[in-house]
């Protein structure tokens, strides 16, 4: 057995022996050996008084940055505490580079999405005002407590960025060239969504990562003809239909998120 092949056991056995320390939490501290992690207000509050744990106990940590941790609780008081990072249970991994730009929509439905989306591993959310957007104010404060709440939950090493709602034509004015759209288009005159990655796939190197891509969805009563018009013609936008069904701005974002991690990613 090589050095990295007992490198891969032992990793294997701290991540099975962590999996059973139920409570995981982002924190923004660097992670390292010994490394002293203070806790916010609401942490210290959900471990105390939802988790009911007290000094000594393990949790899982983790920022995006160094790996997930397995720490202990040094100190825990009502609204403080702190931390102590014991040991490295994963390393940092490279994730999906993929965006999602979506029109606002009711409280509920973007909050769902938000968090829906993380488990299906976007990197950053874009909230975007088209012509045709009927909600007007975006609580991004409150979609970043969804977000985090759904990686704690969903063993990801990272939270996405949750970005202030611009104007769909601003973002589409500085769009970096790089990056592909994957524009859900209700039209459904775009090739189904499968058979448009697939064929992206197809020319992409064995082992590569996927370039970096983002997925944009309309509001409730779609886009405008001037949108559609401008997206069709910009190099980076692959225009696709998600079905014969006209979906729910929340459905067509999860489905079109499923099927690009499952044809793209996997
Ligand atoms: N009011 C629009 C209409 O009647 O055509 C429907 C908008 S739909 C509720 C919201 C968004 O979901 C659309 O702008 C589009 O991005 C996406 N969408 C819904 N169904 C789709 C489909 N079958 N194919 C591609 N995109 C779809």
């Amino acid at each position: 057995m090589t050095g990295s092949d007992q490198g891969g056991k032992l990793n294997e056995g701290r991540r099975e022996a962590a999996v059973q320390i139920g409570v995981r939490l982002y924190v923004e501290a660097d992670l390292a050996a010994g490394a002293e992690i203070p806790l916010d207000p609401a942490q210290a509050h959900y471990l105390r008084n939802v988790m009911r744990r007290a000094p000594g106990d393990a949790v899982r940590v983790f920022n995006g940055r160094h790996g997930e941790w397995r720490a202990t609780i040094a100190a825990l008081g009502k609204n403080k505490g702190t931390l102590a990072a014991e040991v490295q249970t994963r390393p940092q991994a490279e994730e999906s580079d993929l965006w999602l730009l979506a029109a606002p929509i009711k409280r509920t439905a973007i909050d769902f999405v938000a968090a829906k989306a993380t488990e299906l591993g976007v990197s950053a959310i874009q909230p975007v005002i088209t012509r045709r957007t009927a909600v007007s104010r975006v609580n991004v404060e409150r979609m970043r407590a969804n977000v985090i709440e759904a990686a704690e939950q969903c063993e990801r090493l990272s939270v996405p960025e949750v970005r202030e709602a611009r104007p769909l034509a601003d973002v589409l004015a500085a769009w970096p060239a790089e990056r592909r759209i994957l524009f859900a288009d209700e039209s459904r005159d775009g090739k189904p969504i499968a058979e448009a990655l697939a064929a992206e796939r197809r020319i992409m190197q064995p082992g590569a990562s996927p370039r970096p891509w983002a997925i944009l969805i309309g509001p409730e009563g779609g886009f405008a003809p001037e949108e559609m018009q401008r997206l069709r013609a910009m190099p980076v936008v692959l225009p696709v239909s998600l079905g014969a069904r006209l979906l729910r701005a929340d459905t067509a974002a999860l489905a079109a998120l499923a099927v690009w991690q499952a044809v793209m990613a996997s």
